[in-house]
């Protein structure tokens, strides 16, 4: 049985795991996210004599995922202190001569989703992250969806809730769709962590608010088979009614399929791989890598 290295890259830790190619996860570590000379010291201490055979990484963005381009395998613009323009995959080469393949933490979620998870068989689907922040990745017919760079579907504009006052977080954009909904959103708005509201707190109205009109514009220019919501917040478990309803009224009936309409418990799910679905994400690229796919962004 061949090994595979899973790296999953996260702004406050780094999961690294051994894993196979039938999406087994035999071993895993966690280091915190330090400065990358801590770090990649402990994440290529975990490897060394482990003999994998590819390795992949889902990275906390924004990254270069895009082969050929002069800062592929980095990670590029990210505000988070030390990391920007770092070449994650270059330092990783240096002690692995292993195929490698590298993207963002969503699309490697959303791959591994698609390969072993709640969209295995389908052609298609989408991830979505409801953390610290938000992100979401697609594959379309088994590969990740790239084009200048990667999607950055967190940042999307949605319309504000009428009973809200909050300005959002976003650095960037304010009241952007992570700017208002993120897992600091609804701290700073409530004044209290999300996992401290009660399910029948009017936060999660409001939170499926924003998140059906999030979804809304995913399938309208998507059109997912399947909609995967992970991440902290999404621990919410009352939030999935209330985003189908609303996903539902907002739609309106436009978009004519059963998926939308009586099967929409089947479409909007959780992670069939469960809180490992990151990890074994970045070992479903680890997988496309060994494979060296066409459009597996190997190198
Ligand atoms: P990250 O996005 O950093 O990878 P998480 O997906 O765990 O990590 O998201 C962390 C965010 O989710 C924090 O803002 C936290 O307050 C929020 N969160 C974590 N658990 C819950 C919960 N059970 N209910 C609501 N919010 C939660
Ligand atoms: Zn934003």
């Amino acid at each position: 049985m061949k090994k595979l290295g899973a790296i999953e890259a996260g702004g406050t830790k780094f999961v690294c795991g051994i894993g196979t190619e039938d999406g087994q996860i035999l071993e895993r570590a966690s280091f915190p996210t330090e400065t990358p000379e801590i770090t990649m010291k402990n994440v290529v201490s975990f490897f060394e004599g482990k003999g994998i055979e590819a390795l992949g990484v889902g990275s906390f963005g924004p990254i270069d995922p895009i082969p050929g381009s002069p800062t592929y395998g980095y990670i590029t613009t990210t505000p988070k202190p030390h990391w920007g323009q770092y070449n994650i995959i270059g330092h990783l080469k240096q002690h692995f001569d292993v195929p490698m393949s590298f993207d963002t933490d969503v699309n490697g979620a959303a791959l591994g989703e698609y390969t072993w998870g709640a969209a295995k068989g389908l052609d298609s689907c989408l991830y979505i992250t409801v953390g610290t922040g938000i992100g979401a990745g697609a594959v379309v017919d088994g590969k990740m969806l790239h084009g200048l760079s990667h999607p950055e579907m967190g940042h999307i504009l949605v319309r504000r809730h009428l009973d809200d006052t909050f300005e959002g977080f976003c650095p960037y954009h304010g009241d952007c769709l992570e700017g208002m909904a993120a897992g600091p959103a609804l701290e700073k708005r409530w004044q209290v962590k999300g996992s401290e509201l009660t399910p029948d707190h009017p936060a999660w109205e409001m939170e499926a608010y924003y998140l059906a009109q999030a979804l809304m514009s995913y399938v309208l220019i998507l059109s997912p088979q399947k909609i995967i919501m992970g991440g902290g917040v999404m621990k919410q478990e009352q939030l999935f009614p209330l985003i189908r309803e609303k996903l539902q009224q907002l739609l309106n009936g436009y978009v004519q399929h059963p998926s939308l309409q009586e099967n929409l418990d089947q479409y909007i799910v959780s992670p069939g791989l469960g809180d490992n679905a990151g990890l074994s994400g970045a070992i479903a690229l680890a997988k496309l890598a060994l494979e060296g796919e066409a459009g597996a962004d190997v190198v």
